[in-house]
């Protein structure tokens, strides 16, 4: 069973008399455990790819099955068929260019409190935070403000964080863009050791061509259109 499926998804947004096709029958399937790299020029339609997998987003046809749960199908129209706030919550974890913190909250609260709001009690949240944190390299800072981290720092808590609920996707737009190359590599190996001992699928959409090492996979978007690359080395740089 894959943690993702897209079948023939399209996208198209509408404005005035203009389409634009951001997804033009895509079609993926990506393993539990495996780790893929999203890239392509700006206004490809990876992070278009990236909202539906996520659930922000509905295809204008087609369909998304994650972990088995059919979440949008060709019949449906652009309507969901679960509730998808709460399907986010419980099933998919988001990481972003920047960590977007809470700025009063500590590393370790700013991770329990999404343990929370799925109604996991404040004393094993903070139990399983510091977990966490310890696995992301960052439980010496657990009771740090942001502003106290560096940057790398504070994305490893916004891993944490998307990880909190165990999530079998975990999807990430651009997450080493503020990062330096040692400390991108890094993240990058985080995530394909997420991916590889925690069974979850993951994107990582990046413009970043100096870690592809660590991806199982190699996707391009251009022009709407999905294809992969069998070797990070095909790609050009
Ligand atoms: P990328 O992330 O690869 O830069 P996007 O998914 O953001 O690409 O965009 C793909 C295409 O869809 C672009 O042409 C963009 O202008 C268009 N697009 C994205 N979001 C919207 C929207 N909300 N309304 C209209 N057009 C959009
Ligand atoms: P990282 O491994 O996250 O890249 P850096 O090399 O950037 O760490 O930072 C080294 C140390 O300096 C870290 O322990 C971090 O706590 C501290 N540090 C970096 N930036 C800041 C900052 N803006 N405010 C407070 N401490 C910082």
């Amino acid at each position: 069973l894959p943690g993702l499926s897209l079948r023939n998804v399209t996208k198209q947004f509408v404005s005035g008399d203009t389409v634009v096709t951001a997804l033009n029958d895509v079609n993926l399937d990506l393993r539990k455990g495996e780790c893929a790299a999203l890239l392509g020029p700006s206004g490809a339609g990876k992070s278009t790819l990236l909202m539906i997998a996520g659930c922000l987003m509905a295809p204008t046809a087609g369909s998304v099955i994650i972990d088995g749960n059919v979440l949008y199908d060709s019949t449906a129209g652009e309507r969901a068929l679960h509730d998808d706030r709460e399907f986010r919550r419980k099933h998919i974890g988001f990481v972003f260019q920047k960590a977007h913190l809470i700025p009063f909250l500590t590393a370790v609260e700013n991770v329990q409190v999404a343990m929370e709001i799925n109604d996991v009690r404040p004393s094993e949240a903070r139990e399983r935070a510091q977990v966490l944190l310890d696995d992301l390299g960052v439980g010496d800072r657990a009771g740090n403000l942001p502003r106290q981290l560096s940057g790398g720092q504070q994305q490893r808590v916004a891993v944490a964080r998307a990880l909190a609920n165990e999530p079998s996707l975990l999807l990430a737009d651009e997450p080493t863009a503020a990062l330096d190359a040692q400390r991108a590599r890094q993240v990058m190996e985080l995530f394909q050791h997420i991916a590889h001992k925690r069974g979850a699928s993951v994107i990582v959409v990046t413009h970043d061509h100096r870690a592809l090492e660590h991806f199982d996979r190699i996707l391009m978007q251009q022009d709407g259109r999905l294809s992969e690359r069998s070797e990070p080395s095909e790609v050009a740089t």
